[in-house]
Formats: structure tokens, C-alpha cells, sequence
């Protein structure tokens, strides 16, 4: 049996590697065909120097060519942890411990992400310090860099291991319905950490500030009231800290609900441009698609924690990777071997983000009654970060959890253009 589940595991793996593996290459293609053929898309003609242009298909390029070697190398980490009987070997190594059932069972937990945390370590510092740098990105000094980790590692220590432990008690004392319990639970813990992230984690890595008084301040404001968000919840970020990558983000829900504004963001545009990304970001807030994106998550979660009821209770799944069977044991495991099944899930749900982003963007070409601020706004982001102008359909279908900005802008002109109709 237990070779069955390897064999049907294997072949998940590999399909999964090669639909990864080919869309990038793709996408690398798409690139060079439209490069040879200098096919700029009409909404950025005039709107991107040729310099940054080129620029953008170089970095473009650079990291679809580290991304094969990337791909390559986690696969062949996790077939190695999986395959070579070392989780079986950590986990004699946990129980031999002093510890209670649960301690060892932590122990086992933290060991395994260790492994996965310092093997992909050069991948990550290689995509900061070598490519981000390379193209003026990087802002992050390694010191930073680590203490970020460490940052990291603490929050691990404090909320994950008590995570663990009452998730390891519920599935030994509760008996068959355990599941139900850990769902309840982990559900409630995922609301807490909606409000606790951005008001006591977030801060920990980086400065909230209200913005800074000023022409964007006073319209934003008007704004808010108009649409009746809380002003006390807009920020501005020190993501410059980091890197030169800008960005802005809603998050949150009740009291605790945020729009962040990188500095960088403000830096780079307008005065109209900064407020109609703010229009976008309430805009999400309007449509409450923290929540609908919530709901969807903890229907996964139902689902993943009924399947992982069954197989802890199924010697071959345990065998089939070289383990003794175990609560811990099966959590690891799930977590593991789950990605050639769940992989088929992410772009549904980046199919449902997309269409968040174009309701984002039809509220704030709507709020503002003209769509020219938030194609602007876009042109500017899409530009100042490099992205990729042309990405193979398949790829960003697959893979983006916005629509590319071709795609947006063209949304945005026909929605100005019914608007203006109805007028
Ligand atoms: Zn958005």
C-alpha cells in the first residue's frame, strides 16, 4: 500500500514540477519574442523610456533564468527530506528527548522547519543581495537581514509553539472529532492574527506613521470621510528601509483595519496618483474583501483538517515516507507532500484576488469619477518596479495575484467609458 501512495505522490510531483518548470519558460519566451519584436503595449507608448524598458526585460529575464535553477533545487530538497528516511531519523532523534510527548513532538516540528529554513537560505540571499541589488532594488543590509530572521524566530517561538501545542492536545484527547476542534480553534486563531499582525507584529519590522501633513493628507481625508473610512487607520511605511520596491496594501478588519502606504509609493507619485491608489485600497475595505477571501480560506482549512483526520489514522501514509506514526508526525507530513495537490487551488484563488483588484479599480475610477489617475498611478508602479509588460498569458493566469497592468488599465477605460455613457 505504502508504495502505492509513494508512486501516486511521485507522478503529482513531477506533473507539478513540469506545468512549474514550463510556464516559466514560457513566460522567458513570450519575453524575448516580445522584446525582438519591440511590441510595447499601447498603454504604456510614450509612458516608459526605452532605457527602462530595457531594463524591466532584463530583470524580467534574470529572474525567470534564476527561477529554473530555483525550482530545480527546492524540488530536489524536499525529494531528499522526503525520500532519504531523514524525517525518520529526526524523529527517533526528537523522541529520544527528556521531554513530554508534546515537547518531543514541538522538537520534531522545529527541527524539520530548520532544515527547510536554513537550505533555503542561499536561494533567498542570492535573490536579495545578488538580483535586487544588482538592479538597484535592495535596500536591506545584512545585518538587517538577519535580525530580521531572528525577528522571525521569536514570533515562531511565542505564537507558533503554543500554536502547535494546543493543536497537538486537541488532536490527543479529543478522539475522532478532533478535526472539528482543531478547526474551530485554528479558525479563531486566524481572526486574532487578522488584528493582531498589524497593530503589534507589523510594527515590530517597520515604522507606521500617520501621513505627513500636506496637499495628499488633506485629500485623503476628504476622501475618507466621503467613503466613510476611519482616517485614523492610513499610514505611510518605511518600506524604503528594505527596498525600493513600492507598493500599498489594505488589511485588517473592525478597529484594527489598515491602509498602508509605502514611502516609497509616496515618493514616486502624484498627489492624484497616491489618491487613487488609497481610492483602490478602500475600495477593498467597501467590498469587504479581507472577509470573502477569509471565508474561502477556512472552507480550505475544513477540508485540508478532514483529510488529515483520515490519514492520521493510516499506518501506510506514515510508511510510505520512512515514519513511525505520530500527531506530529502526520502535521509535518500533510504539510509536506500536500503541495503537488494543493497547487492546483492557487490559481483559483489568485483568479479570485484578480477579480477583487478590478472591483478595486472600478471603485476608484468611480469614487473619483475619472479613470486617468488610477491607469496613471498604475503606468508609474508598473514602471518604477520593472514588471513585466508582457507576461505569457498562462503564466500570469497561473501565477499573479493582481491582473497585469494592461489588463487593468483596459478594465479601468471601460468602465470610464460606460460611466460616461450613463451620463
Ligand atoms: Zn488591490
Amino acid at each position: 500500500m505504502e508504495q502505492n501512495i509513494l508512486t501516486i505522490f511521485l507522478a503529482l510531483f513531477a506533473l507539478q514540477f513540469v506545468i512549474e518548470f514550463g510556464l516559466n519558460e514560457l513566460n522567458l519566451r513570450q519575453l524575448a519574442a516580445s522584446t525582438a519584436s519591440k511590441a510595447i503595449p499601447e498603454a504604456f507608448h510614450g509612458k516608459i523610456a526605452p532605457e527602462d524598458y530595457a531594463k524591466s526585460v532584463e530583470y524580467t529575464a534574470t529572474n525567470g533564468g534564476f527561477h529554473r535553477w530555483s525550482e530545480i533545487y527546492g524540488s530536489a530538497i524536499l525529494l531528499v527530506v522526503l525520500l532519504s528516511g531523514l524525517l525518520g531519523v529526526v524523529d527517533q532523534w526528537a523522541s529520544s528527548s527528556a521531554l513530554s510527548r508534546y515537547g518531543q513532538g514541538i522538537i520534531f516540528c522545529g527541527a524539520v522547519a530548520a532544515i527547510f529554513t536554513l537550505t533555503g537560505l542561499p536561494t533567498e540571499l542570492y535573490s536579495t543581495f545578488g538580483i535586487e541589488a544588482k538592479f538597484g532594488f535592495n535596500k536591506t543590509t545584512i545585518g538587517l537581514y538577519f535580525t530580521d530572521k531572528l525577528k522571525g524566530l521569536v514570533l515562531s517561538l511565542v505564537i507558533g509553539v503554543p500554536f502547535l501545542l494546543v493543536v497537538l492536545c486537541l488532536m490527543d484527547i479529543m478522539g475522532w472529532s478532533w478535526w472539528l476542534w482543531a478547526f474551530a480553534f485554528i479558525s479563531v486563531f486566524q481572526l486574532l492574527m487578522i488584528v493582531i499582525f498589524p497593530t503589534l507584529i507589523a510594527p515590530w519590522f517597520n515604522k507606521f506613521e500617520p501621513l505627513k501633513e500636506g496637499e495628499l493628507r488633506e485629500r485623503i481625508l476628504a476622501l475618507a470621510e466621503q467613503i466613510g473610512f476611519q482616517t485614523s487607520g492610513i499610514y505611510s511605511m518605511d518600506g524604503s528601509k528594505r527596498s525600493a520596491h513600492s507598493n500599498a496594501y489594505f488589511t485588517g478588519i473592525g478597529k484594527a483595519k489598515r491602509v498602508v502606504l509605502f514611502d516609497t509609493l509616496i515618493e514616486q507619485m502624484t498627489t492624484t496618483q497616491g489618491l487613487a491608489v488609497l481610492a483602490h485600497e478602500m475600495g477593498h475595505y467597501k467590498m469587504k474583501h479581507i472577509l470573502r477571501m477569509l471565508l474561502v480560506q477556512t472552507a480550505f482549512l475544513f477540508g485540508g483538517l478532514y483529510i488529515l483526520s483520515l490519514l492520521v489514522a493510516y499506518p501506510p501514509f506514515f510508511a510510505a515516507f520512512g515514519l513511525a506514526p505520530s500527531n506530529h508526525g502526520a502535521l509535518v507530513l500533510f504539510t509536506l507532500v500536500s503541495g503537488p495537490f494543493t497547487f492546483y487551488l492557487a490559481p483559483l484563488m489568485n483568479r479570485l484576488s484578480r477579480k477583487h483588484e478590478y472591483e478595486a479599480d472600478r471603485f476608484a475610477a468611480i469614487t473619483l469619477r475619472d479613470g486617468k489617475p488610477m491607469e496613471e498611478a498604475l503606468i508609474n508602479l508598473t514602471v518604477k518596479n520593472l514588471s513585466n509588460l508582457t507576461p505569457h498569458p498562462w503564466y500570469s493566469a497561473y501565477h499573479y495575484s493582481h491582473p497585469t497592468s494592461v489588463e487593468r488599465i483596459n478594465a479601468i477605460r471601460q468602465v470610464t467609458a460606460t460611466e460616461q455613457a450613463v451620463a
